[in-house]
């Protein structure tokens, strides 16, 4: 992928983009306010009716293109979970990073999805990982991660037993370590495409890797997220006209 394609639609974000999502207002849900009606709810959600550029989408039908590879250095600096009404969150230190097109992107902070977004080839998967990186000039880049049933998942433990049952609630990680390179699997070809935030305020220009390969977690664990969380997955949105190039 030339990256050149990704600058020509990235532009300069606001900062209150990369906040837990509690910091732009709870009053969007999967709920009782459908994800169909979010552009309704505020002006500065716009881009969730109108845009063109919108994430998740089905990954189907890329196009086969040598891709840089992913450069993922994480390390076990995290400092909170939190349950903040849309997610559980994971918040990064500093010290995690992706490098990809020769740029230093750190790593945010890392939530789930039940199920999926992101389809693979249509079919859809237990849950979703997204990593969500930013550049120091503000470029957004993400990491999805398809989790399918199987064994347990260590790091995905840690994050359900620490996981507040309440929602605008966090708890500190232990010692502030936690092993997320277990929610990575071990080969990481991925696709890649320009898309949006997938929650309000569904801002675009947002670099999107989602990796081919599933992670494995357990039906138990499976279980306990949709407890919390039985469907915090925004639908699949029009492709339009962008590339999807995979690796
Ligand atoms: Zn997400």
């Amino acid at each position: 992928m030339n990256r050149r394609y990704f600058l020509q639609t990235l532009s300069a974000l606001p900062f209150a983009l990369y906040k837990p999502a509690t910091a732009v207002g709870s009053e969007w849900d999967y709920k009782d306010n459908d994800p169909q009606h979010w552009s309704e709810l505020s002006a500065e959600y716009r881009n969730c009716g109108v845009g063109l550029n919108q994430s998740p989408i089905d990954l189907d039908h890329g196009i086969k293109a040598t891709l840089p590879q992913l450069e993922i250095d994480y390390g076990d600096n995290f400092t909170t979970v939190e349950n903040n009404g849309h997610t559980v969150l994971v918040a990064a230190g500093k010290g995690n990073h992706l490098i990809v097109d020769e740029e230093r992107y750190e790593l945010v902070q890392c939530h789930f999805h039940h199920p999926s977004e992101h389809l693979l080839k249509g079919a859809r998967f237990p849950l979703e990982c997204h990593f969500v990186h930013r550049l120091a000039d503000d470029e957004i880049a993400v990491i999805g991660v398809l989790m399918k049933e199987g064994h347990r998942n260590d790091a995905f433990e840690e994050i359900l037993t620490l996981a507040p049952k309440k929602s605008d609630e966090k708890v500190d990680i232990p010692g502030g370590h936690l092993a997320i390179k277990d929610l990575l699997p071990d080969t990481l070809h991925y696709i890649r495409y320009s898309g949006s935030l997938t929650t309000p305020p569904c801002s675009e220009a947002v670099n999107w890797m989602v990796l081919i390969k599933p992670i494995e977690i357990s039906a138990d664990q499976i279980a306990r997220f949709a407890a919390l969380y039985p469907n915090n997955a925004r639908p699949v949105q029009p492709l339009h006209h962008r590339p999807v190039l995979e690796d």
